[in-house]
């Protein structure tokens, strides 16, 4: 395979191991004589790779008994109305975090469903920072508090755990997802579109407690409620039976490397050392407060915004592609989810410090 090193933000790299195990199991799976594409989602063959997907995850995330594991569709944006369709009536009060791009998109369309209070908003610091929590103001009320503990485009991540008592805390992982041990217990919805640490867009991971799968308002599509896939095993009509499949395969190559705690290590230390390398230059710099920078999604400016267009077609040439930041804050930005190597950073970083020097800015060096 020639592969390159690919910092896309989502859809996003998959393990190498993953895809070998893909293709090799494409025409022919499990001795079926048919791919995994071709069967019934109701075989015993595919029932059973779908008990294991959430059987790894529960691993992985040891979630809790009393939370329930579904494989839903309609990515992270269709979650931003299920929440509050599935945990809130029309006049209630819930409270949102406002830290970015992510987080007002949830709340835009909670708007549309329920009463939003924003307890804490991030807007006048330009989404660099997180309001300390001492200064949120929360309703007495909340049916939930939601926040982004990873906001994809500035790269803003909660280096915390919101403390919000008895009130039900929701949080959307997109971007974070098993990349670190979290304590499900804290929580009472969690979900995060597959397409950056999972595997192929289409499929939806949603963690639920149980007793927040009664709460549904009566009149919403059956699809939109959370106790059907519950009760189905997530198949009251046919799943994304192949994203099911290869997720399960990416839980399967976590637990392998060690789960949670061994990726954290490896996470932190690849975004500890490219922050170090922009810190330590003058020629690329990173705005986010150095108390919520993201594990997942590094990003930075050049001093010479006029060198952009080079930067990304000569990283590119180098084997380092989708290094372009978001159309909404420009610059760069490295996505370095879990199937990202170390290697990949070492690269970049190595890059970055040629192209700084070839480019005349060569007193501050980027190295390793
Ligand atoms: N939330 C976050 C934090 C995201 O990064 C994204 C996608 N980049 C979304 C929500 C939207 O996800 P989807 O495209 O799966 O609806």
């Amino acid at each position: 395979m020639s592969r390159v090193f690919n910092f896309s933000a989502g859809p996003a790299a998959i393990p190498d191991a993953v895809l070998e195990r893909v293709r090799g199991d494409i025409p022919d799976w499990n001795g079926t004589g048919m791919s995994v594409m071709e069967i019934s989602h109701r075989s015993k063959d595919f029932l059973g790779v779908a008990a294991k997907a959430e059987q790894d995850v529960r691993d992985l995330l040891a979630i809790p008994d009393n939370y329930s594991v579904l494989f839903a569709q309609g990515g992270a944006t269709l979650q931003f109305a299920m929440v509050p369709l599935n945990l809130a009536a029309k006049g209630d009060t819930v409270d949102y975090v406002l830290t970015g791009t992510w987080s007002k998109k949830a709340i835009a369309e909670a708007e549309n469903h329920c009463r939003v209070n924003i307890a804490a908003d991030a807007s006048p610091g330009n989404f660099t920072d997180i309001p300390p929590e001492d200064t949120w103001r929360r309703s007495d009320e909340a049916a939930y508090l939601h926040y982004t503990p990873n906001e994809t485009i500035a790269g803003v991540e909660f280096q915390f755990v919101p403390d919000v008592g008895d009130t039900p805390l929701v949080a959307d992982m997109s971007s974070c997802i098993l990349s670190r041990p979290i304590d499900v217990s804290q929580f009472g919805v969690i979900y995060a579109g597959a397409q950056k640490n999972i595997g192929p867009a289409g499929l939806t991971l949603v963690i639920v407690r149980n007793d927040f799968l009664s709460r549904a308002r009566a009149s919403i599509p059956s699809l939109l409620r959370y106790s059907v896939y519950a009760e189905s095993d997530s198949m009251s009509n046919t799943p994304p039976v192949f994203a099911w499949y290869v997720a399960g395969l990416v839980f399967e190559y976590l637990k392998d490397l060690g789960g949670l705690a061994a990726m954290a290590e490896i996470n932190e230390r690849k975004s500890a050392k490219l922050y170090a390398a922009i810190d330590k230059s003058d020629f690329y710099s990173n705005p986010v407060s150095k108390d919520c920078r993201s594990w997942m999604n590094v990003t930075f400016v050049l001093k010479d915004s006029s060198l952009d267009a080079k930067f990304l077609t000569e990283s590119k040439a180098a084997g380092l592609t989708n290094l372009k930041g978001h159309r909404s804050v420009g610059g760069m930005r490295a996505s370095i989810y879990n199937a990202v190597p170390e290697a990949a950073v070492d690269a970049l970083i190595d890059f970055m410090r040629d192209f700084e020097q070839s480019n005349g800015w060569g007193r501050t060096s980027v190295s390793n």
